[in-house]
């Protein structure tokens, strides 16, 4: 066809026809690409092979717009799909199926050759004698007959992962991407998501117009629009026409809620939402006043967490796309039959228009395991199932997350085809990214996968590794992954290259080890030493001869620094962090003091949810071996360790067992806004006398904290209390306040949490 025109015709053509020159020489360039892979296969030599690229698709009228077909006999090759984007796809696809070429990431370039040592790339196809000999036979032979047509399961296809911006990563497996493979560039969007207040920009308008914004228990607060408010309809629709006027070739645009609950309750919105039985109700009302204004543009909304569910009522235009969030689902099983699933069918009555919003990792612990791996294809099938058209996979843009190029591989090939089989996926992965090691590799997935299932746990985004430390992360289970990746290290150790790929899988373990094994749950692997000194502390290992806790961190730290993760968090605590806030929780972690291991009176006990374990009967018994006083001290994660009253005062009478000398007082809180966790306003502890069943208060201490309200960062706090004069008694009351309401720049208007432990005796 085209491509087989002489030159001068070609010229003649594009004289006469300018716009078929450039599609001829669009499809030149795909002919070249074919060719020069072909040549490196071959070393150097070209077979004669007779080419032929097409923009024209035989197998189906009205084939999708990213459609391909390829056919070959012999000597003879025809690739054909209507853009370049496609031809240049469906070269890669007829590579990789006929000659098994493979693009495994931007660093494993799996390409046949006659000569398997000739580029550093191809030393992994040294393993695989078959190729050659397939190369061989097409050599001596010619092509087998095949022919192949393919249609994308979906028309927007974007994995959201480092290795999927890298060289040809995104061209080879027919992802969406941006010409310049940048992560800010989603193609054909103008905005991408959480955009109201760029498009009604709160330090703009709040001061002057708070009812523009969402009113939550009877405040105005800047956290969301009020979306019946028309004043506010009018900006947004004047602020977006700017915003499409500087990027007029984009088609979507998304006008969608800020990334916090606080949607507006007043009279208008609340009565929306109700009758449409979803906050949805009233970002659909919005967005399609947004739309028709818009009538050539396609404007986009989330259904996230609060607005998931469909409305009842009213049915977004035919230009407006949802954007709906897994962001809830537990991923240790498929979202098929869950509340999601009815969420998605509601949808896809509304609209076919849908991008599903996936996420794949866990974004608080980018470095942790997380076998995520059954769901996979089976979440993508079920989007596909109700005519979902585009899909957002979200991983993380910086490398070295767990697995990330198992993870960007399989994930790309899913979402062109979620019915492919995704264990054989894995394991040609694993088999052609691990070499030797891939058994292990295999293993480690496999092992994760079932003590997961085991356990019924559910797989959400931002656990702690130490949350399943009776699930897949016991001591018995990281023992298990840890000798199967020693073994892996060993089988590589003249590999280099292989070697430190089980290097950084050994990285999450190694990180899940140090996470999980400083909770007493780890029994005589616990990190710390039952009757610590400066001398014993974490210096026994996981495994009776392997390294130390110590050097643990130092080798995750070492290797962290070197090849990634810059972060281990989504967006903070870089490895040199990590490193020395563990030193100083191991500096910190236990301590000895004279309420230690005392029974506890408990006047006001903590909430159910958060009492690490104990079992509080009620407040008239005495309790022993409670988490506030066991010489144990939390670390920042609120799961673990932390007694918390919610909108209460921790209150509670401790007995020393016998008449003592106390000086002073200490007791640690926490703080995290996000989780509305916050400081106490203030401690008060009282000296006690027991006189016929009546505590007589002999002595009273206070002191205020001094931060109280502020905005600290995440963290663990002390507040100390030195008494006027030394405190001689058996019981002593201790009260510590909360301040009650959240304060007002949190946004919110609730109950903050008291998260204490520990609280000690000096
Ligand atoms: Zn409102």
């Amino acid at each position: 066809m085209f491509a087989k025109l002489s030159y001068s015709l070609y010229l003649a053509l594009v004289f006469v026809f300018g716009f078929w020159g450039l599609n001829l020489h669009a499809q030149e360039a795909e002919k070249q690409l074919l060719e020069q892979e072909i040549t490196r296969f071959f070393y150097k030599k070209t077979l004669g092979f007779d080419i032929v690229v097409d923009s024209k698709i035989k197998s189906k009228i009205n084939a999708p717009a990213d459609a391909f077909e390829w056919s070959c006999n012999k000597k003879e090759i025809r690739i054909a799909a209507a853009n370049s984007e496609a031809r240049e796809h469906a070269v890669y696809h007829f590579l990789e199926t006929v000659f098994g070429f493979n693009y495994l990431s931007a660093d494993a370039v799996d390409r046949p050759s006659l000569y398997p040592l000739a580029t550093p790339d191809n030393k992994l196809t040294y393993y695989r004698q078959e190729q050659r000999k397939l190369l061989l036979e097409i050599e001596k032979n010619g092509l087998p007959k095949k022919a192949c047509y393919e249609e994308p399961a979906f028309e927007y296809r974007e994995v959201f992962y480092g290795e999927c911006r890298r060289g040809q990563f995104a061209n080879f497996h027919g992802l969406t991407h941006s010409k310049d493979n940048t992560f800010e560039n989603h193609t054909n969007w103008g905005l991408w998501v959480h955009t109201l207040h760029k498009l009604l920009p709160p330090q703009e308008w709040f001061g002057k117009h708070p009812e523009y914004f969402a009113l939550r228990n009877g405040i105005r607060i800047p956290d969301q629009v009020c979306l019946s408010s028309k004043e506010a309809l009018e900006l947004v629709k004047t602020n977006l026409a700017k915003e499409m006027a500087a990027k007029p070739e984009a088609l979507y645009w998304s006008v969608s809620q800020m990334d916090n609950y606080n949607y507006c309750e007043c009279a208008h919105c609340a009565a929306i939402d109700k009758e449409e039985g979803s906050a949805a109700g009233s970002i659909i009302r919005f967005v399609n006043e947004v739309a028709k204004a818009f009538p050539n543009k396609i404007i986009s909304t989330l259904a996230y967490q609060y607005s998931r569910s469909a409305p009842k009522l009213t049915k977004p235009l035919p230009n407006v796309n949802i954007m709906l969030c897994t962001i809830e689902s537990n991923r240790a099983k498929p979202i098929a039959g869950t509340d999601f699933e009815t969420d998605l069918a509601n949808w896809s009555k509304l609209s076919n228009n849908i991008l599903v919003w996936d996420y794949v990792i866990n974004f608080s612990h980018l470095v942790g395991p997380f076998p995520n791996w059954q769901v996979l294809g089976a979440n993508l099938s079920l989007f596909k199932k109700y005519g979902v058209n585009m899909i957002f996979e979200q991983g993380y843009n910086k490398p070295s997350g767990e697995f990330e190029p198992l993870r960007a591989y399989a994930l790309s090939k899913l979402v062109w085809n979620p019915s492919l089989n995704t264990d054989s996926l894995y394991k040609y992965f694993i088999e052609h990214y691990y070499g030797d090691a891939s058994e292990e590799v295999y293993a480690l997935i496999q092992l994760q996968t079932e003590a997961l299932n085991q356990s019924g746990m559910s797989l959400t985004l931002y656990e702690p590794p130490a949350t399943f430390i009776n699930s897949f992360l016991s001591a018995a289970y990281l023992q298990e992954y840890t000798r199967l990746l020693d073994q892996a290290l060993q089988k590589t150790s003249a590999e280099p290259i292989l070697y430190q790929r089980v290097q950084m899988l050994m990285q999450s373990i190694r990180y899940a080890t140090l996470e999980c094994m400083k909770l007493t749950a780890a029994g005589d692997n616990w990190i710390f030493s039952s009757n610590p000194t400066p001398q014993n502390q974490h210096t026994h290992g996981l495994l009776p001869n392997g390294p130390s806790y110590a050097q643990v961190l130092d080798t995750f730290t070492q290797y962290a620094k070197l090849y990634g993760p810059s972060i281990l968090h989504e967006r903070y605590l870089t490895p040199q962090e990590y490193y020395a806030r563990t030193q100083a929780d191991w500096a910190q972690a236990t301590c000895t003091h004279k309420a230690l291991n005392k029974a506890i009176l408990y006047q006001q006990a903590p909430d159910k949810a958060y009492r690490d374990g104990s079992n509080i009967k009620d407040e008239e018994s005495w309790h022993y071996q409670q988490s506030i006083n066991n010489g144990l001290r939390g670390t920042i994660e609120y799961q673990f360790n932390w007694m918390g009253w919610w909108g209460r005062d921790a209150e509670f009478i401790i007995d020393l067992g016998k008449e003592d000398t106390i000086r002073q007082v200490s007791c640690r809180f926490l703080e995290n806004n996000q989780a509305w966790i916050v400081g106490p306003s203030k401690l008060l502890v009282q000296g006690l006398k027991l006189n016929k069943g009546i505590y007589l208060v002999q002595q009273e201490e206070q002191v205020a904290n001094a931060t109280v309200g502020l905005k600290l960062e995440v963290g663990k706090y002390p507040l100390s209390l030195t008494f006027s004069k030394p405190m001689y008694t058996r019981y002593l009351k201790i009260k510590i306040i909360n301040p009650g309401k959240l304060p007002t720049w949190r946004g919110v208007n609730g109950n903050g949490w008291l998260f204490i432990d520990e609280v000690e005796l000096y």
